[in-house]
This record gives C-alpha cells, sequence and structure tokens, in this order.
C-alpha cells in the first residue's frame, strides 16, 4: 500500500496560529486518495532514527520557544535534522521552524541562538515585528496567509526564495522574498495555517515526498471548492483583484 510517514517536530513547543493544521492537510489529502498516512510525533527529549520518515513539519513559536530547542538540537538532533534535509527528504517549516533551519536568529534583544544551519540562511530580530495577511507568488500559484514574526530573514548563496512577495513583508520587508527552498525544504513565515487555503502547495510538497520515495507521484484532482474559495477570498481582499 502506498503511504507516506510524517514525522511532527517539537509540537509541544512550536504550534502556533493553528500550524498543526498543515499535518491534518497533508494526512487528510492524503487519506482522500486512498494513501495512507502515519503521523509521528517527535517533542523536545524524544530521538528516532528519521531516516524512517517520509516528510517533516515543524511549526511556528516566539523567540522564548526557539530557546528552550537549543539543548535538544545539541544532543544530537539538530545533526539528525540537517542530516534528513541533505538526505533530499521534503520539509515544511513554518515561521519559527523556517528560522530553526537556518543559521543563527538574533533576537531583537541581541540574544544570539545558534539554529541548524542546514540552510544557508539567519534572521535579525527587529523593534517593530511584521504582521498581517499576505500573499506571494510561487510555482504553485498566488499563496495566502498570516505573518507575524520579529525576525528578518537573510537566504544565502543556493537558497531560493519560495515565493515573491505581493502584499505583505515576507521575508524582511525588504527585499520582496518570501520563504525559502533548498532541495526538498519548503519554508515560509505563513501562517494560518497555510496549508488549507493553498492546496497546490500541499499537493507540490505531498509529490516531493511520493515521488522521492516511490520515484513516481500519483495525485488525483481533488475538488478543493471550498479550500479554493478560501483562497480567493484572502487574495481579493488583500489585493481588490
Ligand atoms: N520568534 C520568531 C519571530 O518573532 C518567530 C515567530 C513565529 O513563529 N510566529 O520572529
Amino acid at each position: 500500500m502506498t503511504e507516506l510517514n510524517i514525522c511532527h517536530l517539537y509540537p509541544d513547543v512550536l504550534n502556533l496560529y493553528g500550524d498543526r493544521g498543515n499535518v491534518l492537510t497533508l494526512k487528510k489529502r492524503l487519506e482522500w486518495r486512498g494513501i495512507g498516512c502515519a503521523v509521528t510525533e517527535l517533542p523536545i527529549g524524544e530521538r528516532a532514527p528519521l531516516g524512517k520518515f517520509d516528510l517533516f513539519f515543524i511549526g511556528g513559536g516566539q523567540d522564548f520557544e526557539q530557546g528552550l530547542l537549543l539543548e535538544d538540537l545539541r544532543s544530537g538532533k539538530g545533526a539528525d535534522i540537517s542530516a534528513a534535509v541533505n538526505d533530499g527528504a521534503p520539509f515544511l517549516c513554518v515561521c519559527g521552524g523556517y528560522q530553526l533551519m537556518g543559521r543563527y536568529y538574533e533576537t531583537h534583544t541581541g540574544e544570539k541562538l545558534p539554529f541548524l544551519g542546514a540552510l544557508d540562511l539567519y534572521t535579525v530580530g527587529g523593534e517593530e515585528r511584521l504582521i498581517g495577511n499576505f500573499a506571494f507568488e510561487t510555482e504553485f500559484g498566488p499563496v495566502v496567509g498570516f505573518e507575524n514574526h520579529s525576525g528578518r530573514t537573510y537566504l544565502g548563496e543556493g537558497v531560493q526564495p519560495l515565493g515573491r512577495v505581493i502584499r505583505g513583508y515576507g521575508n524582511n520587508g525588504s527585499d520582496g522574498t518570501e520563504g525559502a527552498r533548498y532541495l526538498n525544504v519548503f519554508c515560509t513565515y505563513s501562517h494560518g495555517p497555510v496549508l488549507p487555503k493553498n492546496p497546490a502547495l500541499a499537493d507540490g510538497i505531498l509529490a516531493a515526498a511520493l515521488e522521492r520515495k516511490y520515484g513516481r507521484a500519483e495525485l488525483v484532482p481533488l475538488s478543493d471548492m471550498s479550500e479554493r474559495e478560501a483562497h480567493d477570498s484572502v487574495l481579493k481582499a488583500l489585493t481588490g483583484e
């Protein structure tokens, strides 16, 4: 039976604005197509051989929660996560989870949190938070969501943005980029959660996982009426189109 094993990393501390809904969306979209899905939660203090998972999710969290993770990352889990990235495992990382994949986060109070460095990017906190509904253009069409972050993220060479900002701030409010793409890693500042109202992005991530595991991805189209209605109404409110 076709099946994906999803690993939800740090559900105990990284779960803002219903980010967990992304895991439910991935699971449902597989089930609606008769594809199996098992979800394993890996909180602080728990390790597992990450090679058995086909897809990883990390949600958002505030500076304080991110600080709580540092010791756990140093215990070896950080190296495991970096190895999975380099092995081509698909990841969806949101906001605080996105920042975690980078080299470091310097908070607006001047504290420097050393992060994974799995992706060549870094984040610097600003006084003013970047908040609001936003939209950005991607290879999956326009993606809509909600952002709320102090961190400004800057991408290094070899890391592509997930998209270009249409309305809102994105990575840093200045260079027009939003999120990051590296190997099979998808990062975004979009909460909401992002996947329920952006089904094309959800299927893009599922396709990456299925292709890696089975060499092909057969995702029969779903009707997605409510999903598209939600997506289009946010986009219209933002752009007037
Ligand atoms: N702590 C980070 C920041 O404020 C991430 C916040 C979040 O995940 N929403 O930049």
